[in-house]
């Protein structure tokens, strides 16, 4: 399946009805549903500047493409905008949807007891070459190495709606293989996460050079780094089920995860730091800078609260007077981890029992256990983020089409919106709805049909 050439009319550029900015998943979803649902004869030509189409897709989930999640709420998902609307968006395309999707491209998705859902083959590339074929089935041209490089829209008064698009090309792009005028847009380039897969931000300058702003955007679903040398940073590979308790400067809670943690060389990642990152940042005075007095802990036996691990620990001392404290922190940690948190955090000796043991003492291993200080200094950056925080607000987008609100004939879809979700399929189940909406919306003013159902 390579390539073709864009198509070109004669006596003038190339030129597509729908141009798709942007062929990741959003980009993808939305040349398959533009396709299928414009008139026939419709140009669908969707731009990557990427050589290869695909690289998030293929890397996503560990190699197996986390599709979606079993159950998705509009709370797993964060913006600056407005809740309500995440939650129309997320309506037009449910779960069911997404598998019945697949399903027709010949992709089974199975739910895994996390509630994540991946191909049966557990391979992304079953997914990437679902998505490829469904375009090309439907009539869309995919076309790889074309970076757009700029964009241009003519004046909105000049074009109205009734005006004959083919005549009056609304978009002049700009591309690194040449020009493309194009009636209508749709800009999917994702965001910052991970650059090197081609999602390197240029979209936010495409956004605002056809009018629309962009709020702070920051590195979301991203490892967390803890001081050089610090004592967890020797932890290196252990995994510990967690949860994290993020408290502002007056300890008003602000946040609270659930999910493993892993510790690594260089601090934090797993779920639980991952899914915690956007909001340890969300008030930060400059990206990556922990807001001022904002403190990460985790809870490393969150099944109990302090004061319950505190009332056990006294009860314990009359009914267990012989178990140490390392015994204590073993019921719950490996050994490793268990003899250096006493080392670094309770300051006493491991093999200290609980009879002996002096209030401050206990104190102290309560605290390590439930509320164990994480000195966060930064994130990881974009290169180490699964997605990005901010973009375009989805209040400047209708969102029954995702049709810009300032630039008449241009739609938006995918990351490149300020929305982020949850680590485990959140992110593509986004995609998915509004790559669909865009594509839809797009087609819907080439025919004199609305978009239809899925
Ligand atoms: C390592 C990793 C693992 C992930 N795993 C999962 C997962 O398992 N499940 C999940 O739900 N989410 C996952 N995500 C998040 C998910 O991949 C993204 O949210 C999703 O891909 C966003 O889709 P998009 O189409 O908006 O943007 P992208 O997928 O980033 O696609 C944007 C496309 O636009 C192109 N582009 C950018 N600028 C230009 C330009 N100027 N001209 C032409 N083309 C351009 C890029 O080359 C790219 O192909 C993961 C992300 C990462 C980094």
């Amino acid at each position: 399946m390579p390539p073709t050439s864009p198509p070109q009319p004669q006596g003038g550029p190339a030129h597509a009805d729908i141009a798709i900015i942007g062929a990741g998943a959003a980009g993808l979803f939305a040349a398959i549903f533009a396709a299928r649902h414009a008139p026939p004869g419709t140009r669908v030509v969707a731009l990557d500047g990427a050589k290869k189409l695909g690289a998030k897709i293929l890397i996503a989930g560990g190699g197996r493409c986390n599709v979606t999640h079993d159950v998705i709420h509009p709370e797993d998902y964060a913006t600056s905008g407005s809740r309500n609307a995440i939650k129309k968006v997320l309506k037009s395309f449910s779960v069911a949807h997404t598998i019945d999707f697949f399903a027709q491209q010949g992709v089974e998705l199975k739910v895994e007891d996390t509630g994540k859902l991946f191909p049966t083959t557990d391979r992304a590339r079953t997914v990437l070459n679902a998505l490829l074929t469904a375009a090309y089935d439907a009539g869309a041209q995919l076309l790889t190495d074309h970076r757009v490089l700029d964009i241009q829209s003519a004046d909105a008064e000049s074009h109205p709606e009734s005006e004959s698009p083919a005549r009056t090309p609304r978009f002049n792009i700009q591309t690194s293989q040449g020009p493309i005028t194009a009636d209508h847009v749709v800009l999917s380039t994702g965001g910052l996460a991970l650059p090197t897969t081609g999602s390197d931000g240029f979209g936010y300058q495409l956004a605002r050079a056809l009018g629309h702003s962009v709020t702070d955007t920051r590195p979301a679903l991203v490892p967390l780094l803890l001081p050089a040398n610090h004592w967890l940073t020797a932890l290196k590979g252990i995994a510990v089920d967690t949860v994290l308790t993020l408290a502002g400067p007056t300890g008003k809670i602000l946040h609270r995860q659930p999910g493993a943690t892993l510790f690594t060389h260089f601090g934090i990642s797993g779920p639980g730091p991952m899914d915690i990152s956007r909001h340890l940042f969300a008030d930060a005075p400059a990206p990556g800078n922990s807001a001022p007095g904002n403190r990460l802990t985790a809870n490393l036996i969150p099944t109990h609260t302090t004061e319950q691990i505190d009332a056990a620990l006294i009860e314990q001392a009359t009914t267990q007077p012989h178990t140490t404290v390392l015994q204590v922190a073993r019921r719950t940690l490996p050994e490793r981890f268990a003899a250096a948190l006493i080392d670094h955090e309770v300051h006493t000796e491991p093999d200290r029992p609980l009879a002996h043991l002096p209030k401050d003492i206990r104190r102290r291993l309560v605290t390590a256990l439930t509320a164990l200080p994480l000195p966060i200094t930064t994130d990881r950056g974009y290169a180490h983020a699964e997605v990005t925080a901010g973009g375009v607000p989805l209040a400047q987008t209708q969102l029954s089409t995702m049709a810009s609100r300032v630039c008449p004939g241009l739609h938006l879809a995918g990351e490149i919106l300020d929305v982020d979700g949850r680590i485990g399929g959140y992110n593509f189940q986004w995609a998915w709805c509004t790559g669909r909406l865009a594509g839809l919306g797009a087609a819907a003013h080439l025919s004199s049909t609305p978009p239809s159902s899925p």
